[in-house]
């Protein structure tokens, strides 16, 4: 028997117990038959919302023992915040911040329309999702926040041989016309760098995706510039390219660390394990940072401010370790 017909007989059931008909239920078939009904329904409902609630739990569980376990760099950053900004990160990765769904199902809201483009508002929505918020260059600013302090370190790591291009920020220059004596494209990564006399060409491009999609991310941007990389190969330029993946959220997947270590590298100057752990926790709290304020402005669209400046001050450079300015075949 299912809820919309059991409905009206449990309606029917109240009312003949209001006028203290029922008696002894046992005594009349149809209507034992349809207290079981109400008891099997009410059982039924209560393992329902008791399932929600454990799978739930288990999922923030698991984010929990991410930040936990996997990740050095959030942990380490998350507990070096103003207290507000932390309250919005363990907020934000067990869901409990107050969206409109979180609202609507904690029944002190029945809409949970987003205000700026009415679909279902969830904080990977506000997050990442939000088409009007995306337009605005919300998740832009959010992303050149994080690229700056990458662009500084990467840059801090170069010989003088090595020219680097970084789209978006204005400290930067972006000679696309330069860019064409590698390959002609109109594909713009966020850095570039660049070493005329050994042939080098280093793409990176960085993602702040939700943190359920960055190996999605990943092999998106991989697809996007495989033909780059491809046809600069062929015009005899020893080609790379790094994608980095930060979330919302402040989570690494390695690839931040991996992208650093192979350019100090490549340029003799390998970064230290301290520096990388640094910059991970750096570009941990921007992002987390930049997240709290695209919540904050989530019923209307902000004017981008001036990207955020890191709260302590980058890895300084090691010297060389040999052979410096010298690309890394020479
Ligand atoms: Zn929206």
């Amino acid at each position: 028997m299912g809820h919309q017909e059991v409905e009206p007989l449990l309606n029917l059931l109240s009312f003949l117990s209001s006028r203290e008909m029922l008696a002894n239920e046992n005594s009349c078939p149809s209507i034992s038959s349809v207290v079981a009904a109400k008891r099997k329904l009410h059982a039924q409902q209560q393992n329902d919302k008791h399932k929600k609630l454990l799978e739930e739990k288990v999922w923030q569980g698991s984010i929990v023992r991410k930040s936990v376990s996997e990740d050095t760099a959030w942990n380490s950053a998350i507990f070096c915040l103003p207290p507000s900004l932390v309250k919005f990160g363990v907020n934000a990765i067990i869901n409990t911040l107050p969206s409109r769904n979180n609202l609507k199902r904690w029944k002190l809201i029945s809409d949970d329309a987003c205000p700026l483009c009415q679909n279902g508002q969830t904080i990977q929505h506000v997050l990442s999702f939000c088409k009007p918020a995306l337009v605005s260059g919300r998740f832009t600013w959010r992303h050149n926040t994080v690229l700056k302090p990458i662009a500084d370190y990467v840059r801090s790591l170069l010989p003088p041989s090595v020219i680097i291009h970084v789209d978006d920020l204005p400290e930067y220059k972006y000679d696309q016309p330069f860019l064409h004596t590698v390959h002609t494209t109109t594909l713009r990564p966020d850095i570039v760098l660049v070493e005329a006399k050994s042939k080098t060409f280093v793409m990176i491009e960085l993602s702040c995706p939700d943190d359920e999609n960055m190996n999605q991310r990943r092999t998106f941007k991989q697809k996007k510039y495989e033909p780059l990389v491809q046809n600069a190969t062929a015009n005899h330029w020893k080609t790379q390219l790094h994608t980095i993946e930060i979330s919302t959220r402040g989570f690494h997947n390695g690839s931040l660390k991996r992208t650093l270590s192979a350019i100090g590298s490549q340029w003799k100057h390998p970064p230290t394990k301290t520096d990388i752990s640094a910059m991970c926790s750096i570009t941990s709290e921007l992002c987390l940072h930049a997240s709290y304020f695209i919540w904050l402005s989530q019923h209307h669209l902000f004017p981008c401010p001036p990207t955020l400046t890191p709260s302590r001050s980058l890895p300084k450079p090691r010297p060389m370790v040999s052979n410096a300015g010298m690309g890394v075949n020479d």
